[in-house]
């Protein structure tokens, strides 16, 4: 469903992604782990192009997103047309779940389909309200996210990405903000999501969440995916010493 090659992200001459290449395939749900710096955000980011690749190739469904510029300089070009389908079609749940403070819950979800999907207010209401059903926040759906739990506001975020009713699923560290005691309610949601076979890409720290429900796990380090393979392979039997170093300071 997505296919990745060659994928660099300089930020200035620090080169963060040095040519990452992975295809994920539907129904995958591939965990990401790595130390902090070592790139997760930006791989995640330039999935869904809120950072523009230095270079490489992303093909979404079989159709690659964007061109190499050929003047060079930060190389892949792409129509704003290409952008809202991109933004559409992978959606993007975020570590401090970015709710728009002044909207309802209920606004917050159904923002997305009426701004990007060009949805009529009524339907955008249906869906929305099916996703906050989802998430098992209907009842919240008049509240200001201001009155919720960080909890109750990632699962609101989570409804708002599910409203777009992308192809795939990026989350970025989604529980690292929350409060010990939050953290089952929403890694349960990420569970229903993963048991109906959506394609999801997790950035985590959830190393027991990552073991039961990915199917592929990725290790990030220097620029590159270090060391790639089921959970059992990367988190139970590490063949890297790195690997293993960054696992142990989870026992
Ligand atoms: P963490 O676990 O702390 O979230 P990460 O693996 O997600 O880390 P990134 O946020 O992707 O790491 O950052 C990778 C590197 O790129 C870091 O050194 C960071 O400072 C740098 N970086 C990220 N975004 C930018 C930016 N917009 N401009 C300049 N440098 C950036
Ligand atoms: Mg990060």
């Amino acid at each position: 469903i997505l296919r990745i090659s060659g994928l660099h992200k300089r930020f200035g001459d620090h080169h963060v992604l040095q040519g990452i290449d992975f295809d994920v395939q539907p129904g995958d749900r591939v965990a990401i782990l790595g130390s902090s710096g070592s790139g997760k955000s930006t791989f995640l980011r330039c999935l869904n192009f809120m950072e523009t690749p230095s270079a490489g190739r992303i093909e979404l469904k079989g159709r690659p997103i964007g061109r190499p510029d050929a003047r060079g300089g930060d190389a892949v070009r792409y129509t704003q047309a290409e952008l809202a389908q991109v933004r559409r079609q992978v959606g993007m749940v975020f570590q401090q779940f970015n709710l728009f403070p002044h909207m309802t819950v209920l606004g917050n979800v159904m923002e997305g389909p009426i701004t990007v999907r060009g949805m009529a207010a009524a339907r955008a209401r249906d869906i929305a309200l099916r996703e906050l059903d989802k998430v098992g926040l209907a009842h919240k759906a008049d509240a200001y996210p201001g009155h919720l739990s960080g909890g109750q506001q990632q699962r609101v975020a989570i409804a708002r990405a599910l409203a777009m009713e992308p192809d795939v699923l990026l989350f970025d560290e989604p529980t690292s903000s929350l409060d010990p005691e939050l953290v089952g309610e929403v890694l349960n949601v990420i569970r229903d999501l993963a048991e109906e076979g959506r394609t999801m890409l997790l950035v985590t720290h959830e190393l027991g969440f990552a073991y039961h429900y990915a199917n592929k796990v990725l290790f990030l380090a220097d620029g590159l995916i270090y060391e790639a393979g089921t959970p059992d392979e990367v988190l139970k039997h590490p063949r890297k010493e790195r690997t293993q170093r960054f696992l142990e300071r989870f026992t």
